[in-house]
Parts: structure tokens; sequence; C-alpha cells
């Protein structure tokens, strides 16, 4: 029999109850994506199946439907079976990977790259190895970098130095205050996924050039979208050269899964040897890496597919900006529509989806900060203009119906045409 004194349980029960009071917990939405269907899915609802739209999918481009990556997936399930049969270093590693890797080296003009098993992986995995690897090291983050990169800092114990977002001046206050001879990382993303901003890469590698410093650049939100072949806003600014380490992943705009690093071979070899998260886990499915493959392959030949995306999110901001809707200023693909309440930011979520069949994902903290929760639409290539004629549309009667601190209701609030 065990006592009663301490009972774990209602602990956790208790914890439950916080996130419900501060409006953190979180629901997932059941979802069944149909190939071909994309942005459309089935919501297995309590009431039953419901044809709904995906406005806030990370499969920025559709290319988790692709035909290229379904039919070198399903081929290489039946010729190589399910799993990798290991790590990397026993009996994991097959040639599916290594095509992989030498795909993304080439894509992002790097010596070499190393694919784990997630994005977040990589960043942790990288950022810790790196730290443990130089000597009693700095590392430079910027204030909105993503959990994975925070994971990896903790991870390896180094000293961290947090900048300004994207500021430029603080960043080159902190360099200047470090000794010359220290051992320095600028960890940075190009594409900053809850405002949709970009980093001035070319300026920041500038600054580690005067302070003689690493860097390590998060190209997840961009890889596949930005640049001539979809190697991201480091390629489309002419820099990826004057970067270190170009970390992206295989589940966002390539639609499977993974993530990646490109470097130098010295750098990439040193990580695959001292990255505990690379080394002590299971590889990559040899299937995975050749829909991967199929992917990046694609998208590095075809730009149909990033124009369309950059066209559909500019006549998406035009249309808020016709309704007089919140939208955040962006400059990217990734539109965030302000709300600043955490418990009307989830009432609007739920009505445009029980009301309108739109499915838009709350943003909540501790994701964004307190007073800044926010929708986060994601409009592609599948959404046509109708779609987002409809998505304006709803928005703008939900938000006059909710009310929240960011809607300012004009009269004759009405777009035309
Ligand atoms: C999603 C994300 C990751 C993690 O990538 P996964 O492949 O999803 O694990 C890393 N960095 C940023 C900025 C992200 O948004």
């Amino acid at each position: 029999m065990w006592s009663n004194l301490l009972d774990y349980n209602a602990l956790f029960q208790q914890q439950v109850e916080r996130l419900h009071n501060e409006n953190r917990y979180r629901y997932f939405v059941e979802l069944e994506r149909k190939t071909g269907a994309h942005p459309h899915a089935v919501w297995h609802a309590e009431g039953g199946p419901r044809d709904v739209i995906i406005w806030c999918s990370n499969d920025y481009l559709g290319m988790g439907q692709h035909e290229n990556s379904i039919t070198a997936m399903a081929a290489a399930v039946q010729q190589q079976g399910t799993g990798a049969g290991g790590t990397r270093n026993i009996s994991g590693t097959s040639h599916a990977i290594a095509e992989l890797e030498a795909e993304l080296a080439s894509l992002h003009e790097k010596e070499r790259a190393l694919v784990f098993t997630s994005g977040y992986v990589a960043n942790e995995a990288s950022i810790s190895a790196l730290t443990a690897m130089l000597d009693n090291p700095v590392l430079l983050s910027d204030s909105m970098n993503h959990a994975s990169i925070i994971s990896g800092i903790r991870h390896g114990r180094g000293e961290k130095a947090i900048f300004r977002h994207n500021d430029l001046d603080h960043l080159e206050k902190l360099l200047q205050e470090l000794p010359e001879e220290r051992h320095k990382i600028i960890i940075f993303e190009s594409v900053y996924s809850m405002d949709g901003d970009i980093s001035p890469i070319g300026e920041i590698a500038a600054l580690a050039r005067k302070y003689n410093a690493l860097t390590y650049l998060d190209e997840v939100h961009a890889v596949g979208m930005y640049g001539e072949e979809g190697g991201g806003v480091a390629q489309r600014d002419g820099v990826a050269d004057q970067i270190d380490v170009i970390q992206g992943t295989l589940g966002k705009a390539f639609g499977t899964m993974g993530g990646y690093i490109a470097a130098t071979d010295a750098i990439v070899d040193s990580i695959r040897g001292y990255g505990s998260g690379f080394i002590f886990t299971t590889a990559m499915p040899p299937a995975l890496a050749c829909g991967a493959l199929a992917s990046v392959r694609y998208l590095r030949q075809s730009s149909e597919e990033r124009a369309a995306q950059q066209r559909q999110a500019a006549r998406l901001k035009q249309r808020l900006a016709d309704w007089n809707l919140p939208a955040m200023p962006s400059v990217t693909h990734i539109v965030p529509v302000m709300v600043g309440d955490a418990a009307k930011c989830s009432e609007i979520s739920w009505t445009l989806l029980q009301d309108h069949g739109l499915y838009i994902q709350p943003i909540n903290y501790p994701t964004v900060p307190k007073g800044t929760e926010r929708l986060r639409i994601t409009p592609g290539p599948c959404h046509d203009d109708a779609m987002i004629d409809h998505l304006v549309a709803s928005l703008a009667e939900v938000f006059d119906k909710v009310r929240p601190p960011s809607y300012v209701p004009r009269s004759g609030n009405k777009a035309t045409g």
C-alpha cells in the first residue's frame, strides 16, 4: 500500500488547472488530411467528421502531398522497408540518407550536411556540441530565438548573451564588451515565424567577421521558400557563404520530417562525433529520406510554388487592410493578425472553426508575450482567391462579434469588390 501523503496525481491535476486558468491549456484539433485536397481536411469533431480549410499549416507549399515525394516515399517503403535499423553509427546509415545529405550540402553551397530526426534535435544537438567543443564560448542569441535553440544553449552550459531582436547596435555593443580572443557564436533565425519578419543576415555576418565570431543561422521557416532554389533567405540575399552553419527542417516547406545542418566538412564532422542527440538515436528511415530528397530536388528547380505563395500572402494582407483587420506588419508569407487577449484569441479561433469551417490555431503565451496573442495565418499556393475572400469576410464577422482589444470597428467597415 502506498500512502496518500504524496499525491502526485493531484499535483499534476493542479498544474493542468493552472493551464486552464491562464488560458494556456492546449486543445488539439484532430484532423485527417487527404492527398490532393490540401488545404481542405476532415476535422474529427465531437459531433462527427466535418470539412474544414486549414489556414495555419507549416506544410507551407503543400509539398506534403506532392506526387514526387509520395511516389518516392511509397516506392522506398516497398523496396527498403519501414525503419532505419539502428543509429547512424550502428547499421542506420542508409544510402538514401547519404544522398539526401549530399543534396542539402549542394542546396546551401556548403561542403557537407548532416541530417537529424527533427529540426528541434538539429538545433539542440548542434548548438550544445559546438559549445562543448569550443573554449568557454559566449553564445550571442537573438531574444526571439526558438525553444530548440534555447534548449541547445542550456544543454551546452555555455555563457549566453541575449541581444534585442534584430538589433545590430545592441549586438555590436555586446560583442565590443567581450575579450577579442574569447570564442563567440552568434545564433539567429532568418524568418521569425510569429511576427513574419526577417533578420539582417548580411549585416550580422559582417559583425561576426569584425569580432571574429561564428555564425549559426536557423532557416527553418525559409528553406524551400526563399532564394532561387529554395536555399533560404541567405541564398536570396547572396550571403550564404558568409554563414558558418545553416540549419533547416524537412518538416515544414519540404513537407516530410527531419532536420539538418550544412557547414564546412570540419564543423559537420565534429558535430557528427560529439552531438549526443545525433549519435544516440535511431536514424531517419530510408523512405523518409527518399521522400524528403524528392521534395528538395523538386523545389530546387520549380519556383512556381514560391511565387504563388508570395502572391497569395500579398493578396491576403491587402484584403485584411481593406477590411480594417489588425494584420501585423510582415515581410514574409506569414500573416499574423493581432488579438491581444488570450481568452478572446481562443474564442475567435474556436468560432472560426465551429461556425465557418476555418482552422487557425490561437497563438498564446508562452509562444508569444502576454498581451500579443494572435492568429498566425499561413496562406500558400493551394489557397485560392475565393478562399481568401471567404476567410477575410469570416474574420471580420467574428472580430465584430468578439471585439478583441486590437480591433477598432469602423462604421461602414465593409470592403467593396
Ligand atoms: C519548427 C522550428 C524548429 C524545429 O523544427 P522541427 O523540424 O519541427 O523539429 C526549429 N526552429 C524554428 C525556428 C522552428 O520554428
